[in-house]
């Protein structure tokens, strides 16, 4: 298929505001709506704002296994390694698809968009061979330890400790704001391994076994009220020299490959998804309101503007050079400050059937303008690594 097909197709069959693709649709689209018709667990489907948090974590636990059992799980990965084979327009097709019929999103997720790729690209054989299967089979849960109560948006200076001993490291220190660590298995980490070495040359990546003693969880509670992260302390937790990516000073190199894969297209399709159903829902409900006419208007705009961006990044994934980096740079900043708009004329327009969904898509949407790197160093790395301005 050519990029000029690609571009054509996406927001033609998948990123349409309908419910059926039709019958225009490719194999992969048919197969994978026809897979999602009969898989999404209905409970979820249904009721998945009033399921409790032990429910919703048993049903996000069992998709990433369903993914896998219906040849779903990474669909961008290469088929030596269990994946499918196949390329973003896939992957963010089938992201869009799942969104329309409101399936779960798995606890796999870290695991299938960072620490994945990042195996096949800086692991050794054995770290393969060790934890991609699981990863893919949804047996395995990931956390990423990079930010910590004093390193976020200056990630450099994360104070965690990775000290030699004998066949391995001992590692010391706190990580906050880590997404899933309650469920998770392994944790994909940064630590100091030289503190007396220059800034980005001393530190490592470290794959460390959540289970063991010196591993300490402390639930944070959202302001939605959901619990989706954590703080966790690890005291003298031991790592063996096998599951260090890459050498002990690669750490940065290795982390800076990974948020470029954070910030990309798959996210930005799930999201579209969700952008465009509030924007229906409120057209909707208040769309005869001469009062929010102008905003109404402006916000279906953009989020129209959002799937061009998203048509483009897929159709300049064979080129993966600066057009496609530049396109990419830009998702994340577009769409977490259009969702936030969105959910702030929910609650303004104040419909009294829709309280709950927007009180909890409102506190929602407060998350996305921070993580995986706030929009502020996010337009830093546009300005000075895109555009090429001064610093
Ligand atoms: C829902 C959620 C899930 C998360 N999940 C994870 C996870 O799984 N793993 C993980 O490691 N982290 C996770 N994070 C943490 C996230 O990556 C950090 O919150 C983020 O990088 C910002 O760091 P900080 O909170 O320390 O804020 P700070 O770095 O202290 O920033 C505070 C403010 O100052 C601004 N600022 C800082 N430096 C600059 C600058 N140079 N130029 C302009 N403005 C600047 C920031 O934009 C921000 O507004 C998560 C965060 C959230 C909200």
């Amino acid at each position: 298929m050519t990029s000029e097909q690609l571009v054509g197709e996406l927001p033609a069959d998948v990123v349409s505001g309908d419910d059926d693709t039709g019958d225009d649709a490719d194999e992969f689209t048919r197969s994978a709506e026809a897979w999602l018709k009969e898989n999404v667990p209905a409970r979820y489907r249904d009721h998945r704002g009033a399921l409790s948090n032990e429910e919703t974590d048993e049903i996000r636990r069992n998709w990433d296994r369903q993914l896998h059992q219906g040849g779903f799980a990474g669909l961008g990965l290469p088929r030596e390694w269990g994946g499918q084979g196949l390329g973003l327009r896939e992957e963010v097709a089938f992201h869009v698809l799942a969104g329309k019929a409101k399936a779960p999103d798995g606890f796999g997720r870290v695991a299938k968009v960072l620490v994945a790729p990042m195996l096949i690209t800086s692991g050794t054989e054995e770290q393969k061979a060790k934890y991609l299967p699981k990863i893919l089979s949804g047996d395995e849960v990931w956390c990423q330890g990079f930010s910590e109560p004093s390193a976020g948006s200056d990630l450099a200076g994360v104070k965690t400790r990775a000290v030699k001993v004998d066949g391995g490291y001992l590692i010391t220190g706190r990580k906050t704001w880590t997404s899933f660590a309650q469920h998770a298995d392994y944790c994909f980490l940064l630590a100091q391994t030289d503190p007396a070495a220059p800034r980005y040359k001393n530190l490592g990546m470290f794959l460390v076994d959540m289970k063991q003693p010196g591993v300490s969880i402390s639930d944070i509670k959202q302001i939605s009220g959901a619990i989706h992260f954590a703080e966790v302390a690890f005291t003298k937790v031991f790592v063996s020299d096998g599951d260090i990516v890459g050498e002990p000073g690669d750490g940065w190199s290795v982390a800076m490959r990974i948020l470029t894969d954070e910030r990309g297209g798959t996210e930005t399709a799930a999201r579209y998804v969700e952008i465009r159903s509030d924007v229906d829902l409120l057209l909707e409900s208040c769309g005869d309101r001469p009062e929010l006419a102008s905003e109404l208007q402006e916000l279906d705009i953009r989020t129209e503007l959002l799937r061009w961006q998203l048509s483009k990044v897929v159709d300049l994934e064979d080129d993966m050079g600066d057009a496609f980096q530049r396109a990419v740079s830009i998702l994340k900043v577009l769409w977490s400050e259009l969702w936030q708009d969105v959910t702030r004329v929910g609650i303004k327009a104040m419909v009294a059937a829709d309280r709950e969904h927007w009180r909890y898509q409102y506190f929602e949407s407060r998350a996305v303008s921070i993580y995986s790197g706030t929009n502020e160093i996010q337009r830093n790395i546009i300005s000075e690594r895109v555009l090429g301005l001064p610093r």
